[in-house]
């Protein structure tokens, strides 16, 4: 497979391959195409096997840069991985024009909310403060119909659990979910069972 094989946009195959990667990885060849058909994805994946750019790739694939919404979030467990995500986003998607905004706990509400007041089209961050963004209506995820979880087993956990799930009820009926994650502890399957029943299944 080729990365020419998924029709993407000329700007973001340019970003693909100035970040030197010339063929997909095994889960990227699995990934791309079926979450470009808006499939919901569970996928087993570990670190090192190129799953930040099996998510990023279609998730900038589908953001219509000239629509002024939040169309993507990408749920990841910590400041750190939040802070690397967006870099990989913002490389990839250095020829196109995505406002990328990361937000996680621990740094000023205020600011994240003067933030939004400009474009953003994909948001990186931790469930709690996007959840209260979300509940104080600045942050408006109703054309929002991706939802990334990275590291699903550690988000959810108990201290992130009931956050993910008040935040699936600002997004939109039509909303796609794709989860990521090491392992799959009992946790991963209930919340599989309830919020995606019949994903795609990437076991590799
Ligand atoms: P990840 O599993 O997302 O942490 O990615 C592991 C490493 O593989 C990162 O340094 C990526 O930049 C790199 N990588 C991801 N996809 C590809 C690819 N298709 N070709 C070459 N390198 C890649």
């Amino acid at each position: 497979n080729e990365f020419e094989d998924y029709f993407l946009k000329r700007e973001l195959l340019m970003g693909i391959y100035e970040k030197g990667f010339e063929k997909p990885s095994p889960i990227q060849e699995e990934s791309i195409p079926i979450a470009l058909t808006g499939s919901d994805i569970l996928a087993r994946a570990k670190n090192g096997t190129g799953k930040t750019a099996a998510f990023c790739i279609p998730a900038l694939e589908k953001i219509d840069q000239d629509h002024n919404a939040i169309q993507v979030v990408i749920l990841v467990p910590t400041r750190e991985l939040a802070l690397q995500t967006s870099q990989v986003c913002k490389e990839l998607g250095k020829h196109l024009k995505i406002q990328v905004m990361v937000t996680t706990g621990g740094t000023s509400l205020k600011d994240d909310i003067m933030r939004l007041y400009q474009p953003v089209h994909l948001l990186v961050g931790t469930p709690g403060r996007i959840l209260d963004l979300a509940k104080k209506g600045v942050c408006v995820l109703k054309d929002c119909s991706m939802l990334v979880m990275d590291e699903a087993d550690k988000l959810l956990s108990p201290e992130f659990q009931p956050s993910i799930e008040q935040l699936i009820q600002f997004l939109p009926a039509n909303r796609q979910i794709l989860m990521f994650s090491a392992t799959f502890p009992v946790t991963v399957k209930d919340f599989k069972d309830r919020y995606l029943p019949k994903p795609y299944i990437i076991n590799l």
